[in-house]
């Protein structure tokens, strides 16, 4: 077997770090887990999670017990250890939804399907970070969050941090509420989603937002990847929560520090 488990970052893949976003081909899973899930959460079993989780990290050559956190839609940065690195900004008693890796070796993860994921890392001291972006993220501009928790951390310059933006769901699929629509247009420029009063069903593009929001970090455009895919679209290659209605699994995108 030598299906596909997970796609790439040219850009981090050219800096040597070991990273990856899980596709849903290769795993152990069935039903609508099939098969590469991640997550217990969504009614899979523990074992079969267990298996996915090895495999991926056996074929990306990093350690199984990838630091993930209870992802809650907010903004709290915390390391792999469980500390918090950057306190949220509106209440929020559990959970975060960017997870640094600050010593070589150790990997962080964010779990997805739709929502944005965003690997970072620091060239100058080998940190890394995986974050979680839906649309509550992005509103927060929690990408650029974790560009400031890698400075905060360890010294990070953004000048210096290669971002890589996974599969999600693309601009394509992603219709929302006028309110939403006339909301990230406000916060990100007219680009970022149909303007609600031209058109009846306005889609948001949260993958540009995200950009956007590591631009005013100061990441460097050109240290800025779009890793092309939309999971809505592409259903052999994804799990999408709204296309599947709720009932559907998890991918998991991981990257290791140096
Ligand atoms: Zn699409």
């Amino acid at each position: 077997m030598s299906e596909r488990l997970f796609v790439t970052s040219k850009l981090l893949t050219a800096a040597g770090i070991a990273h990856g976003f899980s596709v849903r081909t290769g795993g152990v899973s069935s039903g609508p887990f099939t098969s590469l899930n991640v997550s217990v959460s969504v009614g899979d079993t523990a074992e079969a999670v267990r298996e996915n989780t090895r495999r991926l990290a056996e074929a990306a050559g990093i350690r199984p017990d990838i630091a993930t956190a209870h992802q809650v839609h907010g903004d709290r940065v915390v390391s792999a250890d469980g500390r918090e690195v950057l306190a949220a900004t509106q209440p929020q008693e559990t959970g975060a939804d960017a997870v640094l890796a600050l010593d070589p070796g150790v990997a962080a993860g964010v779990r997805v399907a739709d929502c944005v994921p965003i690997l970072l890392h620091d060239e100058t001291s080998g940190t890394v970070a995986a974050v979680h972006s839906g649309w509550r993220g992005t509103r927060l501009s929690i990408a650029a969050r974790g560009v400031r928790a890698l400075q905060h951390a360890a010294g990070a310059e953004p000048r210096r941090i290669l971002a890589a933006i996974g599969p999600s769901i693309g601009r394509c699929c992603y219709e929302v509420s006028a309110e939403l629509a006339v909301m990230f247009r406000q916060l990100f420029g007219a680009e970022a989603a149909d303007d609600p009063a031209k058109t009846p069903k306005p889609h948001l593009d949260l993958r540009f937002c995200v950009e956007s929001a590591l631009a005013q970090a100061g990441v460097p455009r050109e240290r800025i990847e779009q890793v092309a895919g939309c999971t809505s679209c592409d259903i052999d290659a994804y799990f999408s929560h709204r296309r599947d209605k709720g009932r559907t699994g998890r991918h998991l995108a991981f990257i290791a520090a140096k």
